[in-house]
């Protein structure tokens, strides 16, 4: 299907642009008019992609991160979060909640389970050497139906 609205940003994988990032994609999206806790979940979620990106993909490198934000109709929001980095090995494994490949630098191994509880749908599409696509999926509530 065809999206109705679609933006593109790339940056360097430095923690200093994590609030960059998810404030990029909260702000194109509020054309759609989303409530204050969607805009948190689609924050967060974001959030934690993009960490993702820079400690695990570009771990003692920086490389760059895409963020693809895509609106379809029936307020359907689309945020695909692409790295060139590592790439996972086992991509159900990592999936599973409290896996972390880096139990010894505070990681709960919990960013995946957050993606997929704050949004309505998550893939992960990954090769090992050339980097990982997470694909974020939300659909906003229709403001008519909002009390
Ligand atoms: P937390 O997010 O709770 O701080 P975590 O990052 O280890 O811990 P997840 O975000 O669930 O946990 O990720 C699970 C594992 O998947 C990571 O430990 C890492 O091995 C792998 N992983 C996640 N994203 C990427 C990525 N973009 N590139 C390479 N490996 C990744
Ligand atoms: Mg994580």
């Amino acid at each position: 299907m065809k999206s109705e609205n679609q933006m593109k940003v790339s940056f360097q994988s430095l923690s200093v642009n994590e609030g960059f990032a998810r404030v990029a994609v909260a702000s194109f999206i509020s054309s759609l008019d989303p409530t204050a806790a969607e805009i948190a979940d689609i924050k967060t979620a974001v959030s934690e992609a993009v960490t993702n990106c820079i400690v695990h993909a570009y771990r003692d490198t920086i490389g760059t991160i895409t963020i693809h934000t895509k609106i379809y109709p029936n307020r359907r929001v689309v945020v695909t979060i692409k790295d060139k980095g590592c790439g996972i090995e086992d991509i159900e494994k990592a999936i599973e909640p409290l896996f972390t490949t880096l139990p010894d630098e505070e990681r709960s191994g919990l960013g995946f389970s957050v993606m997929q509880s704050f949004t309505d749908k998550m893939r992960v599409r990954s090769k090992v050497g050339k980097g990982t696509s997470v694909v974020l999926e939300k659909i906003l509530s229709k403001k008519a139906e909002r009390r």
